[in-house]
């Protein structure tokens, strides 16, 4: 038994049961996601903040009352969750707040925070006896559902874009995935996806469809407020692509709201590439995310390119039901993050971890968080994962090596001393 009292609509409202088989709202189809709704008065009698400081598990399990598996169900063997959050004072200095967090989920066993939400995949696959589990992706949550099925054995179809970088491909021939490289779009490879799962049955990972990974997701921000003892940060900057992982935030702030564990929303700020920009722009037009019609990605945060944000109507929530804001930054400064946000806090982030950084620069200037601000960044996936674009960074702001022949005089000569 879990502590889910059902699956709600997030268009319609109608609520299914805590067994209900299906993905979506049958009466919405595929834009139809469903919200998992506890049972927050069952859950607080024995879960409170006191018994999991009593809690040795360091992992995403730590909070298993409130995800949608049972007490006794058996969870992959891999290191998921308990990431580190670091407090990088001289961004805080350099940008005149508080204090600035840095959340490193590059320490994820596959180096991003899609274990989370891979990780509760696996655990509904096994429980529903699924031979063979499938996602599409632009890589991370590929690469977290080939290493989290390598970790029990869990048969798995993978359809990324052949465009994603060489890193997380590895990853998927090495987990011993089979791998489909799709000529497209990510929204090529969701299309097929979701056909391929449809025809052969497969259990569907797909973010922004599948109802568990933003429960996933959401213990990332769960372990946010815990490591700050339960005080709210001010701001949480989440970059944003199919607007899964921010409905995961605001859905862990939301959980420990209805707990009593924190007594205020901190506020949720959605940053987006100018290159795929489909929620800043439907934010600052006030269009309805249903009827918006797919935009035409293109950036460089490969991660954070989507022409239609698959979870959108989460993903709006988030920001306009917390007081935040979308902003959109340049591929530029994205690239600017990665060598700025390695050397203030010394987390080396990819385009897409390290985009909330560019944002909150956007948001200091625009005098959107201020003096008093305590900010938390949600590092998204390792730099090691796009390497090509960690090094046009550096190339960008100028810095070289030192080429030297293997001697000292070479050194001073290099050195100038
Ligand atoms: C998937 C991903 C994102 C964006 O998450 P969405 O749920 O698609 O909005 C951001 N950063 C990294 C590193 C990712 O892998
Ligand atoms: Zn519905």
């Amino acid at each position: 038994m879990t502590n889910v009292v059902g699956l709600t609509c997030v268009i319609c409202g109608k609520t299914y049961p805590a067994d209900f088989a299906g993905y979506v709202c049958p009466d919405h189809g595929n834009e139809g996601i469903l919200d998992v709704r506890y049972d927050y008065d069952k859950i607080g009698e024995t879960f409170t903040k006191e018994s999991l400081a009593a809690d040795p598990d360091r992992t995403m399990w730590r909070y298993r009352p409130l995800l949608p598996i049972a007490p006794d169900a058996a969870v992959p063997p891999l290191t998921v969750g308990g990431t580190p959050m670091y407090d990088a004072a001289p961004l805080a200095a350099e940008l005149g707040l508080a204090k600035v967090w840095v959340k490193d989920e590059g320490r994820e066993p596959t180096a991003s925070l899609k274990d989370r939400a891979s990780a509760m995949a696996v655990v509904k696959a096994q429980e529903r006896g699924a031979e063979v589990v499938t996602t599409a992706s632009t890589g991370n949550a590929a690469a977290a559902l080939s290493g989290i099925s390598a970790s029990v054995g869990q048969r798995n179809v993978i359809f990324v874009p052949a465009s994603a970088p060489e890193a997380k491909i590895a990853q998927l021939l090495a987990y011993g995935s089979t791998v489909a490289l799709v000529n497209g779009t990510y929204g090529d490879a969701f299309d097929l996806c979701m056909e391929a799962s449809a025809e052969y049955g497969w259990y569907n990972r797909n973010t922004g469809y599948n109802p568990f990974m933003t429960e996933g997701k959401k213990t990332a921000g769960l372990e946010i407020l815990e490591d700050l003892g339960w005080e709210a940060p001010d701001a949480i900057f989440v970059s944003v692509g199919d607007g899964s992982i921010i409905g995961g935030v605001h859905k862990a702030m939301k959980d420990a709201l209805a707990l009593g564990w924190i007594d205020r929303m901190p506020r949720i700020f959605g940053i987006q590439s100018a290159g795929s920009d489909y929620m800043v722009q439907a934010f600052e037009n006030g269009e309805d995310v249903l009827t918006k019609p797919p935009i035409s990605a293109d950036t460089v945060a490969d991660s954070i390119s989507a022409d239609l944000p698959r979870d959108r109507i989460k993903a709006m929530a988030a920001v306009t039901e917390t007081g935040g804001i979308y902003l959109r930054v340049s591929d530029e400064e994205i690239l600017a993050a990665i060598p700025t946000l390695a050397r203030g806090s010394g987390v080396f982030a990819e385009p897409a971890g390290a985009a909330p950084y560019a944002g909150l620069v956007t948001a200091v200037e625009r005098g959107l968080v201020g003096a008093d601000d305590q900010v938390v960044l949600l590092a998204t996936g390792s730099g090691l994962k796009d390497v090509a674009s960690a090094l046009k960074a550096v190339a960008a702001i100028g810095t070289t090596p030192m080429r030297i022949d293997p001697t000292l005089d070479s050194l001073r000569a290099a050195l100038n001393n």
